[in-house]
């Protein structure tokens, strides 16, 4: 089964993910993208880095399950690992923005998902602020596409507000088990 995780940058998905994956039948697919990496970032554990010659072949070739391009960057899961996972009998976590999710959606792809929210937008724009990783302009762009994304996540199984993170964590992991025991 695919799960889905969507949400604004800064609302936590990533802190999310990282508990969830301390479950063993839980993988993170790393996607693709062109953005450069950030000083933490690894390539093939955060991100795989591609050229944008790179990604067009891999789109070309047919390799992707979604793609976008998102704040001018392409970004996209790719097939090959999530088949392979899956033969292995885990659940693959894909980290996606509204537009993926909505191609998996339309697809006939199972998955459940979930949409990770902010209690806020000025909560949103604090936490972006002390993650540093944004200059100013960014930022705006961050939080204008939030909103969008959040009026459009009445799609998702379940939108869970990321308040207090270890209440979003019990309430995520309650969704899943529910719906990984009886999907
Ligand atoms: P960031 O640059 O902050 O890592 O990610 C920016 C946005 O791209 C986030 O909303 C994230 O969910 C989205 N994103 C990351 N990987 C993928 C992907 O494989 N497909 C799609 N559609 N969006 C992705």
């Amino acid at each position: 089964m695919l799960v889905i995780i969507s949400g604004p940058s800064g609302v936590g998905k990533g802190t999310l993910i990282r508990h969830l994956m301390k479950h063993p039948h839980f993988v993170y697919s790393v996607s693709a993208t062109t953005r450069p990496p950030r000083p933490d970032e690894e390539d093939g554990t955060h991100y795989h880095f591609l050229s944008t010659e790179e990604f067009l072949g891999r789109i070309e070739a047919g390799d992707f399950l979604e793609y976008e391009e998102v704040f001018g960057h392409r970004y996209g899961t790719l097939r090959s690992p999530i088949l392979q996972e899956e033969a292995r009998g885990r659940h693959v976590i894909l980290e996606i923005d509204v537009q993926g999710a909505e191609q998996v959606f339309s697809s006939d792809q199972e998955c459940v998902s979930i949409f990770l929210a902010p209690p806020s937008m000025e909560e949103l724009r604090r936490r972006l602020e002390g993650r540093g990783t944004e200059d100013p302009q960014r930022l705006e762009l961050r939080l204008a596409r939030a909103q969008d994304e959040i009026e459009r996540s009445d799609r998702y199984d379940i939108r869970i507000v990321n308040d207090d993170l270890a209440a979003a964590v019990e309430q995520a992991e309650a969704f899943l088990q529910n719906r990984l025991q009886t999907a």
